[in-house]
């Protein structure tokens, strides 16, 4: 099992001086790696010798070492002990020219030389998620996106709340989570953030499997994802939406500091200063965001054995509303309510749901739970009780069928459909009930005159009883129709 954890280092001010210099120096020499790189294919591809990089026919120097005109290094190895010469790869002949680079440019012998190599398997990583696995070109990189180096396997010790980072040495840290027994630390990164360095530690122990087997189903939850509530579950609780960055108030602080910023000169101290403020409330709400997220998935989690959610398109969710073309006048074009969207866009970015799922789904694999994904389609207008669609069922938060004239509130009644397609899809069998409610995948239809099963209505009576002004627990003694005015007349 391979997890990392994440701690806040607190380093000296000498030591947050040397790694912002390392940072810096890695940046240029990243960059200049990454134009190296550019150069030598353009001039391969000038001179016709190209090659396609998935069948690797030809030579190419963003991937094979077979280029005679790049500043490349050489591209043989040395001979080993039987006399073969091998070819390098493109990261290794970067590798080889490190040597020469600390030569000419002494100040980068300050940086570890594991840091160093890892920034050179950094722009082959990012190479090879182009060529292979479609990802986006490898970009220059400026100060706001380059802000992080790393260290080997094996570099960096722990000792209480103290880490040992080569070339920079001792540093304390808050150890704010114990790093589990028989784990082995891999590869440490450190990042820069709005408030300070943070580290983050890998740790492996082979021993330990990724994910527990998936246990039998024997309860499932249904969700669906809003903006008044965040979560809507189908066993009827709810989970509040905190909008962490689009609530009314959090929003006029930061155009506050927003507009502070704007009048501090263009490159003085203060505007720095003051960009560093926004950096740094931008970063609080996104740790109370993730935060709050997690607590939510592990509830969600330990709800049943299994959960559904939604096949969300947040992307198409956000999409912009079409303009629509003024025949009268040419050229105008006409409201399209999209200045009315943004605001709403701006919520459904600020609850992420895709990132809620995302832990959502950790958290269930974590704990040996399954996880399905459903089509979103008409899960709002689906009466949960005979199946019709129709787009009319639905007032706003009311939902009342128009075929069975079932009545629910409409997002507890999205969340039960979505266990009903769950289970339908994957053809799940729920033996049991954790809790007997009422969103049980087929209810029991109860005809007028039948009394209710004590046992399905315990909870509810229970509840009652507490509440009650009458202090009378229970149903009232006979079963009148609707029509029968009994003993009351
Ligand atoms: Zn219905």
């Amino acid at each position: 099992m391979q997890v990392s954890y994440q701690y806040k280092l607190r380093p000296k001010q000498s030591q947050s001086k040397v790694m912002d210099s390392w940072l810096d120096m890695q940046r240029s020499l990243f960059n200049w790696f990454l134009a190296d790189r550019i150069d030598g294919y353009y001039q391969t591809f000038i001179m016709g010798e190209y090659c396609d990089i998935r069948t690797k026919t030809e030579r190419c120097p963003l991937t094979c070492s077979l280029n005679k005109n790049s500043n490349l290094h050489n591209p043989w190895k040395n001979p080993d002990k039987n006399g073969v010469i091998k070819k390098r790869s493109c990261s290794l002949m970067q590798d080889a020219y490190l040597a020469e680079i600390k030569q000419a440019r002494p100040w980068y012998k300050a940086i570890h030389s594991n840091v160093l190599q890892m920034l050179v398997k950094r722009l082959d990583t990012a190479m090879e998620g182009f060529f292979k696995h479609g990802r986006g070109f490898p970009s220059f990189k400026n100060r706001s996106n380059f802000r992080s180096f790393q260290y080997k396997p094996g570099d960096v010790k722990l000792d209480g709340n103290k880490i040992y980072l080569p070339s920079i040495g001792w540093m304390r840290f808050y150890n704010s989570r114990p790093i589990p027994q028989g784990f082995q630390i891999r590869t440490v990164t450190l990042r820069k953030k709005a408030d300070g360095w943070y580290t983050s530690i890998l740790i492996r122990d082979d021993s330990v499997p990724d994910f527990p087997t998936p246990r039998e189903i024997n309860t499932l939850v249904g969700l669906d994802m809003g903006l008044t509530k965040l979560v809507h579950c189908s066993d009827g609780s709810d989970f509040a939406n905190p909008r962490p960055s689009a609530s009314k108030e959090n929003r006029r602080t930061l155009k506050i500091r927003q507009r502070r910023l704007s009048r501090k000169n263009i490159g003085s101290a203060n505007r720095k200063k003051e960009a560093q403020r926004v950096a740094r409330l931008h970063k609080k709400h996104a740790d109370k965001r993730s935060a709050y997220q997690w607590f939510v998935a592990n509830k969600i989690v330990s709800k049943a054995d299994a959960i559904s959610v939604e096949h969300l398109n947040i992307k198409g969710t956000k999409a912009k509303c079409k303009p629509k073309p003024d025949d009268v006048k040419q050229g105008r074009f006409l409201k399209n309510g999209q200045s009315a969207k943004r605001g709403l866009n701006r919520s459904i970015s600020d609850a992420s749901w895709g990132s809620l799922i995302e832990k959502i789904q950790y958290a269930a694999a974590k704990s040996g739970k399954r996880f399905f994904k459903v089509d979103p389609k008409n899960t709002s207008r689906t009466c949960s009780k005979c199946g019709v669609v129709d787009a009319l069922s639905r007032f706003g938060e009311k939902f009342v069928c128009t075929s069975c004239g079932h009545e629910a509130q409409a997002d507890k009644q999205a969340a039960l459909n979505v266990k009903i397609r769950a289970i339908k899809d994957n053809q799940l069998v729920i033996k049991k009930f954790k809790k007997v409610r009422r969103d049980s995948a087929e209810p029991k239809q109860l005809t007028l005159f039948e009394t209710p099963n004590p046992e399905l209505t315990g909870i509810k009576r229970r509840y009652r009883a507490r509440n009650s002004k009458r202090g009378v627990p229970g149903n009232p003694p006979t079963q009148l129709s609707l029509w029968d005015i009994g003993d009351l007349a």
